[in-house]
């Protein structure tokens, strides 16, 4: 009987998933499973859209076609739990198995708790994350140092510290990621201090951190996170989707190890993101972001990108807020960005969604990243786990200094 925290190598036993599929194709017969059952109505996955620098969201409900959504894309920015919030009702009506980096997997959990997706209508399909890159500078990173068009690459790869790059006529070329860092490329900035690499606040987490021996780039490591998660892997192995073996000791050490040796790496990035200031007061960092806040052009452009913001009527609209935001000027006050902060920082999982879009380049999620860490000090609360309610949006009314 498969339990929480069991581990496994994992791979398809349908050999052309298992072909097209990463790693074994075990995520790829796991999603095809729960369709084809009838488990799930829906997959809701990413797949490559106009080419390999736009990663599109895609609701498959043909367990045929799940494959379409096989491989990652490190291109990608996009975080699913805003689609399943927004565009899928929450998962009220239909029943979903979603893919999840952990920034997605955290948003998701916030988004539960605060009663915006039905948990009881979602299977998260955890996936091991070391950062996404941003399109257009990774279009600028191919001609800058790989010397390659960038509509020639067909095939990207992080493996070993390295971002491996294939273009058409099958010319490879590797180069660490630290190198592209140091330069300004590489992983978004936000992915750079993200701490959270293994999701393991999804129903599964899934990577190929760890898989050693003959099965080495053949498997995928998973390790069942909830009850439900235990269930899912429970029948897909009855069900002979997938081939299941218990993992070399020495592969969980290596898994451990990776993990261990990413944190290390987000908290060198936290230290020269926000150099000695880490136990400066909210004020004085809100205070030197006011510069920043001075470029806002007041587009919303934050807000919609935002999975946690998502009240029907927001009261940033010029028509219906108060007056500090009321009149219609640009750049909007301080108290604009505020506002926004006040509704989402305990919940902000560092996705990187409001900074990516903002026309600006105010470094949004910098700066509700250092915000939120307060949050954690003052209320210990950490986002996108457990069960404990969001500290400041659930405060309880009889404890108000009214
Ligand atoms: S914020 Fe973290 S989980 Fe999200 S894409 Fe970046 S590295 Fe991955
Ligand atoms: S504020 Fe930015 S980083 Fe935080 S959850 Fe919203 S979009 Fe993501
Ligand atoms: S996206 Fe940038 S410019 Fe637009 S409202 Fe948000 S902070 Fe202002």
């Amino acid at each position: 009987m498969i339990e929480v925290n069991d581990m496994f190598y994992a791979k398809s036993s349908d050999a052309a998933i298992a072909d097209a599929g990463e790693y074994g194709g075990a995520v790829t017969s796991i999603l095809k499973f729960l369709l084809k059952e009838g488990i799930v109505d829906a997959v809701l996955a990413v797949e490559e859209g106009a080419d390999l620098y736009d990663a599109v969201p895609i609701l498959i409900e043909d367990p045929d076609k799940v494959v379409k959504s096989a491989g990652s894309i490190h291109f990608g920015t996009l975080n699913l739990a805003k689609v399943v919030e927004k565009y899928l009702d929450g998962a009220q009506d239909m029943k979903i198995a979603v893919t999840v980096k952990p920034c997605d997997a955290m948003t998701m959990v916030e988004l539960i708790k605060r009663e915006r997706v039905n948990p009881d209508n979602v299977i998260m399909i955890g996936l091991n994350c070391g950062g996404t890159m941003p399109p257009v500078k990774s279009r600028e990173m191919m001609e800058k140092f790989y010397e390659f068009d960038p509509d020639s690459v067909v095939k990207e790869e992080i493996a070993k510290g390295k971002l491996i790059v294939e273009t058409a006529d099958g010319t490879e070329k590797e180069i660490p990621i630290d190198d592209l860092e140091d330069e300004g490329f590489g992983r978004r900035t936000n992915c750079r201090r993200c701490e959270i690499n293994i999701p393991t606040m999804a129903d599964l987490a899934c990577g190929n951190w760890g898989v050693i021996g003959p099965l080495a780039g053949k498997a995928t490591f998973i390790e069942v996170c909830s009850p439900k998660g235990a269930e899912v892997l429970e029948k897909a192995k009855e069900a002979g989707a997938l081939d299941l073996e218990e993992p070399i000791e020495k592969g969980i050490t290596i898994r451990k190890n990776i993990d261990n040796a990413m944190v290390k790496l987000a908290d060198k990035w936290q230290d020269a993101d926000w150099e000695d200031v880490k136990g400066r007061e909210i004020f004085s960092a809100l205070t030197e972001y006011l510069p920043d806040f001075s470029r806002c052009i007041k587009c919303y452009g934050c807000r919609e990108a935002c999975p946690i913001c998502y009240c029907d009527d927001c009261c940033l609209e010029a028509h219906n807020g108060p007056d500090w935001l009321s009149k219609g000027e640009i750049p909007p006050s301080p108290m604009f960005h505020l506002e926004r902060m006040i509704h989402m920082v305990e919940s902000c999982t560092n996705c990187g969604q409001c900074e990516e879009v903002c026309p600006s380049e105010i470094p949004l999620a910098k700066i509700w990243h250092e915000v939120n860490a307060k949050v954690k000090d003052n209320f210990g609360y950490v986002k996108g786990t457990g069960e404990n309610k969001p500290p400041m949006g659930f405060f309880p009314m009889d404890k108000m200094p009214l």
